[in-house]
């Protein structure tokens, strides 16, 4: 086998959560254009429908499935009857998340007291940890439990940069959030290696997606932003397709446990 041939996917059945929108949506177009059985859960009925009729009019094999992903028994169902309609799951990308509202600094600097420690709602905190990190540990046993008895599963989970750096400007809960799920792949990656199940994250920088109200469209924004990237830009979605399909190919056969980070070198802080 040529070395390139190790990057096909063709013919696995593969799940993604928050599939309707940026980094998911991501995802499941690669996967699918790359001849995958693609089914995308989304809580967003009227987006999902919307992109899975896209996708499959370019003929793509493609499922849509409306869930919510902090919704524990309909996750499992879920997962139930997906493995009813291909008998297998070779490849899960548990990637639903959404941002954590003001940090404890606004954007020019000055503190916010939305975003104080003494002020956030404990409603708030609770939601995103559900979602950002709960949702993940769920979506990781629904698939186990399918990939197990076959001896083999690809499991990628969209963590982020700010899993490992910490920031001011962004909500408090989205950065244990984050650390939390990084933690969680490295103990199911060392957990699950001898089931044949490798489990990696991918760590984003900034995405152009519609996550924080789709908060980076906005040129400002955009441009504040791409000062702390040594790229000096924001990333398009395209950009993450290379090494989401990587992870989930038989290219990364030894690849498990490892967080990749994909964000411009913006962890190693702002060059100008
Ligand atoms: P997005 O808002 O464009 O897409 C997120 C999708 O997840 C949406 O379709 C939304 O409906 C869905 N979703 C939200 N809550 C859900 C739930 N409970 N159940 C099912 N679906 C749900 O955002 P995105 O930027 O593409 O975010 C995807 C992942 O990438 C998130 O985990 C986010 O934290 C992470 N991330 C994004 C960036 C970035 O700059 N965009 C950076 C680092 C990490």
């Amino acid at each position: 086998m040529k070395c390139w041939e190790r990057f096909a996917v063709e013919g696995l059945t593969c799940v993604v959560t928050g599939a309707a929108s940026g980094i998911g949506l991501a995802y499941a177009e690669v996967m699918a254009e790359a001849g995958a059985k693609v089914t995308l859960l989304d809580i967003d009925g009227e987006l999902l429908h919307e992109q899975v009729t896209r996708l499959a009019a370019q003929g793509l094999d493609v499922h849509g499935d409306v869930v919510d992903a902090t919704d524990r028994s309909a996750m499992y169902a879920c997962f139930e009857r997906i493995g009813e309609r291909y008998g297998r799951l070779d490849v899960v990308f548990a990637n639903a998340g959404i941002d954590s509202g003001p940090g404890f600094l606004d954007s020019d600097g000055q503190r916010c007291t939305q975003g104080a420690l003494e002020n956030l709602e404990e409603a708030h905190w609770d939601k995103v940890l559900a979602t950002n990190l709960t949702s993940v540990f769920t979506t990781l046993r629904a698939a186990v439990r399918l990939m197990k008895p076959k001896g083999s599963g690809r499991i990628i989970v969209t963590t982020s940069n700010a899993a490992m750096i910490n920031e001011a400007i962004v909500g408090t809960p989205y950065m244990p959030a984050k650390a939390g799920a990084a933690s969680l792949v490295r103990q199911a990656a060392m957990e699950l290696a001898r089931f044949g199940i490798n489990v990696n994250a991918i760590a984003p920088g900034p995405f152009v997606t519609n996550i924080a109200g789709g908060r980076l469209r906005n040129p400002a924004d955009r441009a504040a932003f791409a000062l702390r990237v040594p790229q000096h830009r924001i990333a398009s979605t395209e950009e993450i397709k290379g090494l989401a399909l990587f992870l989930a190919s038989p290219a990364a056969s030894y690849v498990t446990g490892a967080q990749i980070v994909i964000d411009g070198g913006m962890m190693y802080g702002r060059v100008d």
